[in-house]
């Protein structure tokens, strides 16, 4: 399975953690509970990006 490290609005969620957009602007989505199976939500309206990309994990594997 390809790895990916960007997702459109739309997509499946894959884990929980902090999602930041790729405009530059800093817009943030946070999902700290079981996100599995849920829905990236539309960019916000003055977002200038096109997807969104996973700043940190809730429950990162390292360390
Ligand atoms: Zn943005």
């Amino acid at each position: 399975m390809k790895e990916t490290d960007q997702w459109k609005p739309g997509e499946i969620v894959p884990d929980s953690g902090i999602y930041a957009c790729d405009c530059g602007k800093q817009h943030l989505w946070s999902r700290s509970t079981d996100v599995r199976g849920h829905r990236f939500p539309p960019l916000p309206y003055d977002c200038q990006g096109g997807a969104w990309t996973l700043r940190t994990q809730a429950h990162p594997d390292t360390e």
